[in-house]
């Protein structure tokens, strides 16, 4: 398996190697299925709130070995999102998830230092710049829905402010979000593992879910074992668009990230010293963050789209696609232009068409959570305790959360689906170069786009809020 600079790092300094797969017919209360942060965070809140519990993870590979221990490592929260959080959610809820999502990089935080994980949490904020001219002041909408709730975490900057934090002609504009956070995505993962073991979490790697029995009490089959469970959670998030009830409502597509060598003279050359995690405002979203020892970690997102929910090699590495967003970034950091590429690698982005995940039943004692949609670092601790008070059947304020609703069906049957996505990637691709020139775009190549779930930061083509 190609792994992440990230998780490569994180293995070097882990104790141990892989825990042992499930063999033979076992029990437990709560099973939950995939080890990313969602999966973590969950069996730690069951934990938390039922010490007794006996809770079991089944994963397909290594914790981590998904998006958790692949992506960019911002630690931002979904103020951004707001206008979409109150659509789906309503005015209350939507503002109150919001707020947790701010609580997530504060309890993220408290959970490093109270157990000992180093995962380079620095609060170095977010920018939400413009790399064409056509996407200055896309934040500016955004910026308006928080003030309407009081909210005043997300700020204009003048140009004069933007370059204090990063010195690049190629940003003409931009917003910043000063409380959020940027990690080693790894490490956390990496040290969420280590904790829920610590707590009496039963772990079984290299173990794939082959098969799910919904009804009566439900089994989770794997090559070697069973796990006959009160309760599974599915933590699954991309590779859960492979499940039928799931498969029009998240749609796989990869990112893909590569990692400079160390040099901390670029950065001061940047002037990009201050930890800031930064994102442009297009579809196929450019994201950036630089590491404590100086690495420029860019990744780019949209590069290729699944069929069928199957998640390929294709969603772990691609040469040409790490040279095209080699390309990328050369032209939006221009500096980077002679530095070194020690690694590159993909992962796949559980895309909704709002941004925002789904959680909910596919049975009685079966529950499911994902679809961060590139956003998942900070929001998948909320994802967490709401797959726990599901899977324990608790009524409180996160099994009743305003993302706990119906998958939909967005997105179109295959082989649409794929063809369809394909046109509309294609025309996105089309949109965003004719910006880079400032030029207009033409009116099919507009609304294909039109047609592309939401992104990072913002809604969907140029039709929607942010
Ligand atoms: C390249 C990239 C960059 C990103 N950058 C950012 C960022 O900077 N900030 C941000 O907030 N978000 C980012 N994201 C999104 C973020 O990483 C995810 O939202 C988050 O990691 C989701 O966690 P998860 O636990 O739900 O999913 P995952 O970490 O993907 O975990 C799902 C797990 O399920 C396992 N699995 C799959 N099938 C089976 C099976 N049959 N049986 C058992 N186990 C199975 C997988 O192996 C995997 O470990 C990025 C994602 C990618 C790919």
């Amino acid at each position: 398996m190609h792994r992440s600079f990230w998780l490569e790092e994180a293995l070097a300094a882990d104790e141990g190697g892989p825990a042992a797969a499930l063999t033979g017919d076992r029990r437990a209360d709560v099973c939950i299925v995939g080890g990313g942060y969602t999966g973590l965070w969950t069996a730690l809140r069951v934990k938390e709130l039922e010490p007794g519990c006996d809770v079991a993870i089944v994963e397909a590979d290594i914790c981590g070995g998904g998006a958790s221990g692949r992506n960019g490592g911002f630690l931002t929260t979904w103020w951004s999102k707001l206008g979409r959080l109150i659509k789906a959610c309503g005015e209350d809820e939507g503002l109150r998830i919001a707020c947790a999502s701010e609580e997530a990089v504060n309890a993220i935080e408290a959970f490093c230092s109270e157990n000992g994980v180093d995962a380079h949490f620095r609060r170095g904020g977010w920018l939400w710049v413009a790399t064409a001219p056509a996407h200055v002041g896309i934040w500016e909408s955004a910026i308006a829905e928080c003030e309407r709730h009081g909210v005043h975490e997300l700020v204009p900057l003048t140009p004069d402010e933007l370059h204090e934090h990063i010195d690049q002609p190629t940003h003409l504009g931009g917003a910043f979000e000063p409380r959020t956070a940027t990690v080693h995505p790894a490490h956390l993962v990496r040290g969420l593992r280590r904790v829920a073991l610590e707590r009496g979490v039963r772990i079984y790697e290299n173990s794939p879910m082959l098969g799910l029995r919904r009804t009566g009490a439900p089994r989770v089959r794997t090559p070697d074992g069973e796990i006959t469970a009160g309760s599974v959670a599915l933590a699954l998030n991309a590779w859960g668009a492979a499940i039928p009830e799931l498969s029009r409502a998240i749609v796989p597509v990869t990112s893909d990230v590569v990692a400079t060598a160390p040099d901390q003279a670029l950065l001061e050359r940047l002037r990009w010293t201050h930890a800031e995690a930064i994102a442009d405002a297009r579809l196929m979203v450019h994201y950036y963050q630089a590491t404590p020892d100086g690495r420029i970690i860019f990744g780019k997102g949209g590069g290729t789209l699944a069929y069928h929910g199957r998640i390929g090699q294709g969603f772990h590495h691609d040469p040409r696609r790490a040279a095209w967003v080699t390309e990328h970034m050369h032209r939006i950091l221009p500096a980077t232009a002679g530095a070194p590429i020690t690694h590159s690698w993909a992962g796949p982005v559980a895309r909704t068409d709002d941004g925002l995940p789904i959680f909910g039943h596919l049975s009685d004692k079966v529950v499911h959570g994902g679809g961060y949609s590139g956003n998942g670092v900070g929001p998948t601790w909320i994802g967490g305790r709401i797959l726990a008070s599901l899977a324990l059947g608790r009524d409180d304020e996160w099994s009743n959360a305003g993302l706990v609703r119906a998958p939909g069906r967005a997105f179109p049957p295959e082989p649409v689906r794929y063809l369809g996505g394909r046109v509309v990637r294609e025309a996105v691709r089309r949109m965003e170069e004719s910006e880079d020139r400032d030029e207009k775009p033409g009116r099919l190549v507009t609304a294909l786009a039109g047609f592309a779930p939401a992104g990072y930061a913002r809604g969907g083509g140029r039709r929607r809020r942010t």
